[in-house]
C-alpha cells in the first residue's frame, strides 16, 4: 500500500503489507506499529453488520457470536471479576456513574447497576439495546458515541469491552469519552494484543482477524500512545482472560486436531455443560486509564 496518513502518528508513512483477506488488506505502520485494515467499510457496510444476526451467528469464526444469549452466565463472570478489581483502583464516593459502550445486550450494565453503580449504555444494534432495556430496565441508548447526547463530564467510569478496534474512529471515540468522563474519571477497555501469543503462533489465522469487523488492531505501545493522544494517563495494561464453557472448549479442541476428536462426545454431558473455566489465552489487553 502507498502513502497513509496514519490514525496515531499522523503521518504520511509509507505501510508494511501484512495479510490479504478478499479485497482488503491488513497494514502496518511502519513509523509507529499501528495495524488496520484497507480498505476500511463505510457506514452503510459497518451499520449493517449490527443487527439481530450478530448475536446469534452461523459463521462466528468470521463474524459476530454464536450464541451471545446462551454465554450469559460466563460473560456476567467474566464483567463481574473486572468490575471488582477496577472497584478497587475508583474512589468509592457514592453515587457513582458507569458508561458501557457497546454495550450488547446489557450483561456488564446488569452486573454493574448489581453492585450499586448507575450504569447506562450505548449500542449501535437497535435490537441489542432495545433487548437490554426490556431485560433489565437500563438506561441504554441505541447509536453511538457521537451521536448521543450526555452532557460532558457526567460518568466516574466508562467502559469498552471487545469495542475499540470495531470503531471507525477510535481516536475520536477516545476523545468523546475523554468529554464525558468527569474530573480523574476512568477508563477501561479491552482489545485483541497483536503482541500475544497467539497472534505469533496464528499469524493470518488469527481469531482476531474479523474482516470487515475488525478496523483497528493494537498492541501495548499503539494502545498507550492511542490514549495520550486522547488525554488519557495510562494507569495499567496488562493481558485479561474471560471465562469460558469447558464444553465449549472442548468443541473446539475437537475441531482443532482429529485426534481430539473423541472430546466432542464428552462436550455434550450435561454435568460438563454447566462448567465454566477462567482463561487467559494473553489474547487480550486490559487497559485501564485516568483523564489527564
Ligand atoms: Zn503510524
Amino acid at each position: 500500500m502507498s502513502a497513509w496518513v496514519c490514525l496515531l502518528c499522523e503521518c504520511a508513512t509509507p505501510t508494511d503489507h501484512l495479510y490479504t483477506f478478499g479485497a482488503r488488506t491488513v497494514e502496518r505502520c511502519r513509523r509507529c506499529g499501528l495495524e488496520f485494515l484497507h480498505p476500511q467499510p463505510g457506514p452503510a457496510e459497518l451499520g449493517a453488520l449490527y443487527d439481530a444476526r450478530y448475536f446469534a451467528s452461523s459463521a462466528s469464526a468470521a463474524h459476530g457470536y454464536e450464541r451471545y444469549e446462551a454465554d450469559e452466565p460466563n460473560l456476567r463472570k467474566t464483567f463481574r471479576r473486572r468490575l471488582r478489581r477496577l472497584s478497587t483502583r475508583i474512589s468509592p464516593s457514592a453515587p457513582r456513574r458507569l458508561l458501557d459502550v457497546g454495550c450488547a445486550l446489557g450483561y456488564s450494565l446488569a452486573v454493574a447497576a448489581e453492585s450499586g453503580w448507575d450504569a447506562a449504555g450505548v449500542e449501535m444494534s437497535a435490537w441489542a439495546a432495545a433487548e437490554a432495556r426490556r431485560r433489565f430496565g437500563l438506561d441504554v441508548r441505541r447509536g453511538s458515541l457521537s451521536s448521543v447526547d450526555f452532557p460532558p463530564a457526567t460518568f466516574d467510569l466508562i467502559t469498552l469491552w471487545d469495542v475499540l478496534e470495531h470503531l471507525a474512529d477510535p481516536r475520536e471515540a477516545l476523545r468523546r469519552c475523554h468529554e464525558l468522563l468527569k474530573p480523574n474519571g476512568h477508563l477501561a477497555l479491552t482489545t485483541p494484543n497483536t503482541a500475544g501469543l497467539l497472534r505469533r503462533v496464528t499469524g493470518r489465522r488469527w481469531v482476531e482477524y474479523k474482516i470487515p469487523e475488525h478496523l483497528y488492531f493494537f498492541d501495548p505501545t499503539t494502545i498507550h500512545t492511542l490514549l495520550e493522544k486522547s488525554g488519557f494517563h495510562p494507569l495499567s495494561i496488562r493481558s485479561e482472560g474471560k471465562y469460558v464453557g469447558v464444553a465449549f472448549l472442548l468443541k473446539r479442541l475437537a475441531e482443532a486436531n482429529p485426534l481430539l476428536a473423541p472430546l466432542r462426545a464428552l462436550a455434550t454431558l450435561p454435568r460438563l455443560r454447566r462448567l465454566s473455566l477462567y482463561v487467559n489465552a494473553t489474547n487480550t489487553m486490559l487497559v485501564v486509564a485516568r483523564k489527564a
